[in-house]
């Protein structure tokens, strides 16, 4: 079963849709420091991350390879999905 990020979902399905994958959800679980590994079959979101000073970051594979890197989220909700 494919699974879908806060992004992708409502792409996806319609904007009234949950996401499997709830990214501010799963952030506020998460303490300082860890983060939660996720696939999103939308955009390949890899991580949900909570960095210093409460800042969440999102992994995301870089277009040139199969390493991740950290982005904010007003990165990441402005990168369209390729779906
Ligand atoms: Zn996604």
């Amino acid at each position: 079963m494919a699974e879908f990020c806060t992004k992708c979902a409502p792409i996806m399905f319609g904007d009234n849709t949950p996401p499997d994958i709830d990214i501010n959800k799963i952030f506020d679980t998460l303490n300082v420091g860890e983060y939660m590994p996720v696939i999103c079959e939308g955009c390949c979101l890899a991580a949900i991350g909570k960095f210093e000073n409460n800042t969440l970051l999102l992994a995301v594979p870089k277009s040139d390879g199969d390493r991740i890197s950290w982005i904010d989220e007003n990165t990441f909700y402005t990168q369209k999905p390729n779906i």
